[in-house]
């Protein structure tokens, strides 16, 4: 039975997730410009609004006791953020002008050396780096590590940081943002609350910038609630990785593609492999495929496992022990898929949340500083006499100030580079070619993206091929769970909303997709057509693929999730 997931729409209203602020007045919490997200973007804001506020102490003065605050869902800053990653580091640069010197940064390593390969089941050839893969002058990290000390530098330059705080609704009064309302602890399954119970609260802001980071809640109600979603929708791929304690150091960055995705165009595979040197005795291995696939045996999480049993992968890994162990989401729309605007009365959206990422090469790491750091001169010039962020239009400087920078002349280059290989691997690599030789010039305008759960599911054995997992080399999702620290407690209400009776496809679709085993067939069901979905939401890491494909993420209770430290 054919089944698009789009047919079956998740049980959520955007409008529910809208409010005015609630709490009696003399009970809100005040702050000046309130960043929600502690990741590369929100941290690189909050940095340049404190270099920017010590150089003028009378717009500090009117942003009250805490005039820069960032709220974070994770345990502490980096315990949600995940990447490759091998960073650019001409927007650290910038963020640090005359303060730090590239020594300082939090790096691991420069990259020496890299090599690209296309894989066959058997074999791997080498071919040239394309030049988006191209990394020479850019040094490897743990976004991880890169958050954790940038909340550091951003908390010396005077930010107030909440950790375990989710922002649940977006605060709108007058049609203009005024703040988030936090999410309410200690909850039972039912709602019902339990002895711990502490209300969310609003927290109230003269500016807020949403840098929630991929599938952003917020973001996502902003833009609905603005009108701001761009006519070519956003499209994602999820990412998988996991790093690994090694006994002979990698000397170089790689790079695959091919094997074991599929090439033909009618399974739209799109994607590869990162396998990157951390240190001398650790690396990180990691496979990105496009959420647009339409088999429903397709599981990321496993195909890294077959991916790793590959000879040449293999011998890398050999010896060696998994250490840590992660997913998420990346937006794979480009410049055609960014909002209308970058802002709206009293707010502004910055990094993966708006989808500024350069695919092919992989980066949004230092497109997500820079599109803080404008956003914080934006917001800081709306706060000067005679404006506010809330005044309609006064936060389009921060939109001019993004078109004018190096981010949107690059994801201008590679507008298209996503968007052909929905004609199969072969045809979409050399419209890819084209794309890069003429600069993004051909083929010509933007190409538009078709939603991720509108694809139409098919079915085939490809789950046959995934490895027992054995416990070494090859892992099943509940280690993998483990693995990445998680910490949701089991009796809190389920932050997952996906319509529970749908057709078999879809569910194998979810239940494969999930890399952390959160959806199940319920027993017995499993030759019905119609088929009920049970969800085990604890086991959640908010990797965000079940918003794109069909259901919707939202953020459960703070302090939830993994806890990554090396991701
Ligand atoms: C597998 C993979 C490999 C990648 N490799 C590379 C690479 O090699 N180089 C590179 O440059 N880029 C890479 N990227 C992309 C890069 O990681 C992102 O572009 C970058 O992290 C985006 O930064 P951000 O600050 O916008 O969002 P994020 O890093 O996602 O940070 C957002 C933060 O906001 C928090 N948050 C979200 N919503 C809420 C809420 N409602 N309330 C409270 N807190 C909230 C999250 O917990 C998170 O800490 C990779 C991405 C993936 C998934
Ligand atoms: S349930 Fe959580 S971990 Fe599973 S796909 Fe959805 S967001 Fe990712």
């Amino acid at each position: 039975m054919a089944a698009r997931p789009s047919d079956y729409p998740a049980p959520f209203d955007w409008r529910d997730y809208v409010s005015v602020p609630t709490d009696p007045e003399d009970e809100r919490i005040e702050v000046g410009v309130l960043i929600v997200g502690a990741g590369p973007a929100g941290l690189a804001c909050a940095i340049r609004l404190g270099q920017l506020l010590e150089e003028s102490p009378e717009t500090a003065d009117k942003l009250g006791e805490v005039p820069v605050a960032v709220v974070e869902k994770g345990k502490q800053p980096g315990s949600h953020l995940l990447s490759g990653a091998v960073v650019n580091p001409r927007a650290l640069r910038k963020l640090f002008k005359g303060r730090k010197a590239t020594e300082d940064f939090p790096f691991l390593q420069e990259v020496h050396g890299e090599s690209v390969y296309f894989m066959t089941s058997k074999q791997a050839f080498r071919i040239p780096a394309p030049p988006t893969m191209r990394n020479h002058g850019n040094y490897i990290a743990s976004v991880s590590q890169l958050g954790r000390w940038l909340a550091d530098e951003a908390e010396e330059l005077g930010t107030m940081i909440l950790p375990e705080t989710s922002a649940l609704k977006l605060l709108v009064q007058d049609g203009r943002v005024v703040g988030v309302r936090t999410g309410d602890k200690g909850l039972g399954r039912e709602g019902e609350p339990l002895g711990n119970y502490e209300p969310g609260a609003d927290l109230v802001a003269k500016g807020t910038v949403l840098a929630e980071g991929t599938q952003g809640h917020l973001t996502g109600v902003a833009l609905q609630r603005f009108g701001l979603e761009s006519d070519s929708p956003q499209v994602w791929a999820l990412g998988v990785k996991e790093i690994w304690k090694v006994a002979k150091p990698l000397d170089r960055i790689i790079h695959t593609m091919g094997w074991p995705l599929r090439f033909g165009a009618k399974y739209r595979e799109f994607g590869g492999s990162f396998i990157y040197p951390m240190g001398e005795d650790m690396i990180t291995i990691g496979l990105v495929v496009g959420l647009d696939y339409r088999d429903s045996e397709l599981s990321v999480h496993d195909l890294l496992q077959e991916f790793k049993l590959h000879p040449k992968i293999r011998k890398l890994l050999e010896g060696g022990e998994r250490v840590a162990w992660g997913a998420k989401t990346i937006p794979e729309g480009g410049l055609g898929s960014l909002p209308k605007k970058l802002h709206a009365p009293g707010v502004v959206f910055c990094g993966d949340g708006a989808g500024i990422v350069n695919v092919p090469a992989l980066k949004g790491i230092h497109y997500a500083i820079e599109s803080g750091r404008l956003a914080a001169e934006a917001v800081f010039d709306s706060l000067q006499p005679g404006k506010t962020p809330a005044t309609p239009g006064v936060l389009a400087s921060y939109d001019d100030a993004v078109r004018e920078s190096f981010i949107w002349k690059d994801l201008h280059e590679v507008r298209n580079m996503r968007q052909v290989f929905g004609k199969g691997f072969f045809m979409g690599g050399a419209l890819a070619s084209m794309a890069t030789a003429t600069k993004g010039r051909m083929p010509r305008g933007t190409i538009a993206t078709e939603p991720d759960a509108e694809h139409e599911l098919f079915r085939t054995d490809r789950a046959k091929s995934y490895p027992a997992p054995d416990g070494k080399l090859t892992f099943d999702k509940l280690s993998s769970v483990f693995a990445s620290g998680n910490r949701t407690r089991d009796d809190q209400p389920s932050h997952i909303r996906i319509e529970t009776d749908v057709p078999i496809r879809i569910a194998q679709m979810w239940v494969n997709m999930c890399p952390a085993e959160v959806y199940e067939i319920v027993a017995g069901d499993e030759d019905k057509e119609t088929v009920s979905v049970q969800v085990t939401p604890s086991n959640c890491v908010q990797c965000g693929a079940i918003t794109a494909k069909g259901g919707r993420l939202t953020p459960p209770e703070g302090g939830s999730g993994p806890e990554y430290t090396l991701t």
